[in-house]
């Protein structure tokens, strides 16, 4: 028998299993089993937590909501939650900002291309030659603004950001190869963002389009057709032939006017990176659209780790302009380092308080990572530690034939180390992808890739959150580091013990010797024969042995807090004012 559980409209990962009194975990697998990539501290709508809660055994009923709005807060891109405050009359309509989603080969960049040729602004045929990644496009008078960015990478980037860029979704299906994995992919991503789908059923053009079937494989996917009084549009198109594109154009300024598509062009500048490379001449070009406010040239801004006054900005046709308001594509030139996909940007003060804040977002993301990294070794450690239960691993491999013996060798040596549980959370073929980090990050696992390619974005996700990417491409290679580390953890093991700390106040440059750093002891002691680390804004620049401890002209054995010092370290010269020292013992144990 069935238990019934009360579920919002929409709900968090974490929330969601909480409730059910399951681990997050099993919610996430169960997610992906159903087609959803979703992380622990993602949001999901009702139906799909329904369907995850109908497997554990509970039957889901809508929770009574007396304040529906703030029920969809996970959701609300990050974006939007920033300009909250801005006030009702200051509001004015801006364009729709569209991204086009679909399984691969249905035809979207074809489709982005038809609809650029044929309705680029007047005046303005085939004057697009440049690809920002993002493109406007004149219909009745109003705007609409295209993410040109093709494959769902640019919009789940943004997802995992909370920086939902797009108001509207179109859904390419090819009408003769009808719904595909990628499709339900991108319904899942669409629907979990809250973001109307319009569906263009493309290749109608071909002999064996068969428009009612993909009609049928979409209203089992609750995106029932309006025609069969559903409230989906199916647009069909040829972008081949470039027919249905006004059709489609009109769909999509219906859906947009009855959603709330506003900003204040006068407010807080900020938006959303669309794309970012460095270009060995012009140096950082960023696409940035703009969500809120009007971003002009020579503004300061700061996007993630990245920030600089901008030097030139240019619109989807390549045209310099001085300023974009909301739902504007600009390429912009003067960021000191590319920003990721997806960040968003704000507009700030000035240059200091920019490199201020980037400075402590740095400092922020060290921390984490330094909390939460998840190396093979340090997962080793943390289980060691009692911290962790079992070591998870993600596997991608190239083909299903190569999963299998990887999963049976791994279970080998689990069974073999009967201290360590070993636990394939998820196994799957392609490349590691930015779901498969999140999905790592989201369960404390590492992922490995055997023979494949991780992705760019996957990669820089990887670093951000501070996740583990390991790549082979034999088996037994694979296998052996487990073991290794498995021994490694098991085996007797040095543990670490700061004594002391100390900063860097000046540096003297001793002939023979080198460099001799003039210290202050902040806290513990300095040991003439324990260890040294030396820090630089939070790296790591030298650690091994002092090679002299003196104090007022003596050799000391230590330097207590409060006391200056004069410190040499083995073998290392180049040290700075502002340094920090670290003093520390290596002490056996287990
Ligand atoms: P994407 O992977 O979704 O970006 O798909 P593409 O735009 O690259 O298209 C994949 C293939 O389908 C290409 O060979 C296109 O020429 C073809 N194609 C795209 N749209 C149409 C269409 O409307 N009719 C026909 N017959 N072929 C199309």
């Amino acid at each position: 028998m069935s238990k019934t559980i009360e579920l919002p409209i929409a709900i968090g990962v974490r929330d969601l299993a909480q409730r059910m009194g399951i681990s997050p975990i099993d919610a996430i697998k169960k997610l992906m089993l159903n087609g959803v990539m979703a992380s622990i501290n993602q949001t999901v709508d009702f139906d799909t937590a329904a369907i995850v809660a109908a497997e554990f055994g509970f039957d889901a009923i809508p929770e009574a909501q007396d304040e529906p709005e703030t029920a969809e807060v996970g959701e609300v891109p990050l974006w939007r939650q920033k300009i909250a405050n801005e006030k009702e009359a200051d509001l004015v309509a801006r364009p729709p900002v569209v991204t086009i989603l679909g399984h691969v080969d249905h035809g979207k960049t074809s489709l982005l291309d038809a609809i650029r040729q044929t309705n680029v602004a007047s005046g303005e045929a085939g004057g697009i030659t440049q690809h920002i990644g993002a493109y406007q496009v004149e219909k009745e008078g109003r705007l609409i603004t295209f993410l040109d960015t093709p494959g769902h990478a640019a919009f789940t980037a943004m997802r995992a950001r909370g920086a939902q860029g797009a108001d509207v979704v179109v859904l390419v299906v090819a009408a003769d190869d009808g719904v595909m994995p990628q499709t339900r992919e991108a319904i899942a991503h669409a629907k979990a963002a809250r973001v109307p789908i319009i569906v263009a059923l493309n290749k109608i053009d071909k002999p064996n389009a068969n428009p009612d079937r993909v009609k049928n494989q979409l209203g089992e996917l609750e995106l029932v057709p309006d025609e069969w009084g559903g409230n989906t549009i199916v647009v069909p198109v040829s972008a081949r032939q470039k027919t249905g594109i006004t059709d489609l154009l009109a769909s999509i300024l219906l859906v947009a006017d009855s959603a709330d598509i506003r900003a204040n062009p006068q407010g807080k500048v900020i938006g959303t990176v669309i794309e970012s490379e460095l270009d060995k001449s012009k140096g950082v070009i960023a696409t940035l659209l703009v969500q809120n406010g009007t971003l002009k040239n020579g503004n300061v801004v700061v996007a993630g780790l990245s920030q600089g006054r901008l030097k030139a900005m240019f619109d989807y046709r390549g045209k310099p302009v001085p300023k974009a308001g909301p739902s504007f594509p600009v390429s912009v030139m003067g960021l000191v380092d590319v920003p990721a996909a997806g960040e968003i940007f704000e507009v700030v003060e000035n240059e200091r308080a920019a490199r201020e804040i980037v400075l402590q977002r740095q400092q922020a993301l060290k921390e984490k990572n330094t909390s939460a990294k998840m190396s093979l070794e340090d997962l080793f450690a943390r289980f060691k530690a009692g911290e962790l239960k079992e070591l998870r691993l993600i596997l991608k491999a190239d083909v299903q034939g190569s999963l299998e013996p990887i999963v049976q060798e791994i279970n080998q040596v689990a069974k073999n180390s009967a201290e360590i549980a070993i636990k394939v959370i998820y196994s799957e073929t392609g490349n590691i992808g930015e779901n498969d980090v999140m999905l790592a990050s989201a369960s404390k696992a590492i992922l490995i890739g055997f023979n494949v390619q991780a992705e760019v974005a996957a990669r820089r996700l990887a670093e951000a959150e501070g996740v583990s990417i390991r790549m082979y491409d034999i088996i037994y290679r694979l296998t052996e580091d487990i073991e290794k580390a498995v021994k490694g953890m098991l085996a007797p093991e040095f543990t670490e013990k700061v004594i002391g700390k100390a900063n860097v106040l000046a540096v003297f440059p001793i002939s023979k010797v080198g460099k001799i750093a003039g210290c202050r002891v902040l806290d513990g002691e300095l040991r003439r024969n324990a260890k040294m680390r030396l820090r630089r804004a939070g790296d790591i620049v030298f650690e091994g042995d002092i090679s002299s401890l003196k104090h007022e002209k003596e050799d000391v054995r230590e330097v207590r807090a409060g006391f200056e010092c004069g410190v040499g370290l083995k073998n290392f010269h180049d040290i700075l004012v502002g340094d920090q020292m670290e003093c520390y013992t290596l002490e056996k144990s287990g």
